[in-house]
Parts: structure tokens; sequence; C-alpha cells
């Protein structure tokens, strides 16, 4: 199984749709293996968004991420990270398809309220940037089993 990382922006925490988001994660099947709140720095971000760092925009970003605390989440999942990034859906909540959670809550390109890991690899550096070891869970829920067909599981 793989393993990604979702952050509840301040767009949503402020918006109080947190508990409508989990809920849409775990209906999905997608496991929660961790999950905190926290107070963002322009330290982290400038580490997260190390690609947008010289664009015009970043102190925008910063700003808009620093605004509340927001929500991490590691979830687990078979292909979790391409599952989830097409569940959040693309970067403009306005251009963002209806069903995905950007696409559903929001109208806007920054406060786009849910970051979601786009690679397997960012996923592994991102989950480590936002969580020490022992906060990750290595648990699955009691009913799995209907999650996925026997075989899909090992994957
Ligand atoms: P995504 O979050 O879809 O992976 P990016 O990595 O390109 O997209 O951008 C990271 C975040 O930076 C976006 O989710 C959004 O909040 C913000 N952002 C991206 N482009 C802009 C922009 N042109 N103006 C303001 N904020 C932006």
């Amino acid at each position: 199984m793989e393993i990604t990382l979702a952050i509840l922006k301040p767009s949503a925490v402020e918006r109080c749709l947190i508990g409508e988001i989990i809920s849409r994660i775990q209906r999905k099947g997608l496991v929660i293996s961790g999950m905190k709140m926290m107070q963002l720095d322009e330290k982290i971000l400038r580490e997260h968004y190390a690609h947008l760092v010289d664009k015009p925009f970043f102190p925008s970003i910063v700003k808009s991420m620093t605004a509340s605390p927001v929500v991490v989440m590691a979830i687990r999942g078979v292909e979790a990270v391409r599952v989830f990034r097409e569940m959040t859906g693309v970067t403009n909540g306005r251009n963002a398809a209806p069903g995905t959670l950007r696409g559903d809550f929001c109208m806007s390109g920054q406060a786009n309220i849910v970051h979601a890991s786009d690679t397997v690899e960012n996923a592994k550096t991102e989950v480590d940037r936002f969580f020490r070891p022992d906060e990750i869970f290595d648990w699955l829920p009691a009913d799995v089993d209907y999650y996925y067909g026997p075989d899909e599981l090992d994957n």
C-alpha cells in the first residue's frame, strides 16, 4: 500500500469543512494512518512549496497557509497517491471537476482547501516532513477485507 499526505488548508479549517473532507476520505476506503492539527510557518512552507518559492505570489501562499492551524493527514491505500490526487481535483477550484473536493467545495486557485501529494516519491518526503515515525500508525480497519478483493490488498 502507498501512503500520501493531505493538508486540510486554512480555507477548509476556517470554513469548518474538515469533518466533511475526512468523511469523504474514509467513505472512499482510504485509511487514516496519522492525523494532527498544526500551525505552519514560513520555514516549513519554503520546503513544502520549494517549487514556488521564487514566484511573485509565494508571500500570498505563506499568508493564506498560516492564517489558521491546518490539519495534516497521512492516508494509506492501494495507489493512494493517485487516488487521493484525483479526489482532490485540479489546482483551481473553479476548474476542478464536480465530485472532487476542490470542485465541490471551493471557488479559488489559492484558497483551494486541500493539498495532495503528486507523486509516490514526493508523498514519502512530505509525510516525513510533517510526521514523526511514531505518529504514523500501521493499522487497518476491521472491515478492510470488504474494501478490496483478496489479491488487491497485497499491492
Ligand atoms: P497543487 O496544490 O494543485 O499541487 P501547485 O503545486 O502548483 O498545485 O501549487 C501549490 C499551491 O500554491 C496551490 O494549491 C495553491 O494554493 C497555490 N498556488 C498555485 N498557483 C498559484 C497562483 N498562481 N496564485 C496563487 N496561489 C497559487
